[in-house]
């Protein structure tokens, strides 16, 4: 299992791995409906899961045994990413089904999940009050309020920033209210760079772009586990 080193900028979530860059460390989100492989390269590690977009019943066992087997592989370090979209995607009962589904396979192999979520928050907190699980999860991609920021991390929630919100001016004052033992920061494989996000949220958080390395790199052990 490939691990980062506390230098490393860590992409929390990219769907681009193939070239791994030195210095950076990528979490690499697998989808259930690709053909791509665990590739065991330096600087990459995986999660796996079925995405809301491409979910169909269609599919389901199928990706549903995809993600059963991915779960037992120690180079995927959580399911997802995983989750509810009410913008895109089946209806929410199969998306309700195939989340749990996930989120349980996740429980049983100790590992935590990777989600995607869209206007659903309500969803989202109710899936976590009903399965109760021990690990936490990680919310990807996250551009909402503070309010709603507070309440996931007091869900044991962990937060990852949408890469187009988080280097933007406004978003300074967001950053600066949370716990910073619960923030990740990720491009999702836009090509946006890693690098330049890690020098804007330090300069937000006053702190040198090592102290933040430090910082994400501490919440990517904890979160982990
Ligand atoms: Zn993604």
């Amino acid at each position: 299992m490939s691990l980062p080193d506390p230098g490393d900028y860590i992409d929390i979530h990219t769907h681009h791995g193939t070239h791994p860059e030195k210095g950076i460390f990528s979490v690499v989100s697998l989808m259930a409906h690709e053909e791509a492989g665990l590739l065991p390269l330096p600087g990459i590690a995986y999660t796996f899961g079925i995405h809301p977009w491409h979910l169909s019943a269609s599919s389901y066992e199928d990706h549903i045994s995809g993600v059963r087997k991915a779960a037992a592989d120690s180079r995927v370090l959580a399911i997802g990413e995983a989750g509810f979209d009410r913008l895109r995607g089946p209806d929410p009962e199969l998306q309700r089904k195939a989340f749990e589904e996930q989120a349980l396979i996740a429980a049983e192999h100790h590992k935590p999940v990777i989600v995607h979520c869209v206007r659903a928050w309500d969803e989202l907190l109710r899936a976590r009050k009903r399965l109760r699980p021990a690990r936490p999860w990680l919310v990807h991609g996250f551009r909402g309020s503070r309010d709603l920021a507070a309440q996931l991390i007091s869900k044991d929630m962990f937060l990852s920033f949408w890469f187009g919100f988080i280097i933007r001016p406004e978003a300074g004052k967001l950053i600066r209210s949370l716990p910073r033992e619960r923030i990740f920061l990720e491009t999702d494989g836009s090509g946006a760079g890693i690098r330049n996000i890690y020098v804007k949220v330090s300069a937000d958080l006053d702190i040198s772009v090592s102290g933040l390395k430090r910082i994400i790199y501490d919440n990517f052990m904890d979160f982990f586990g």
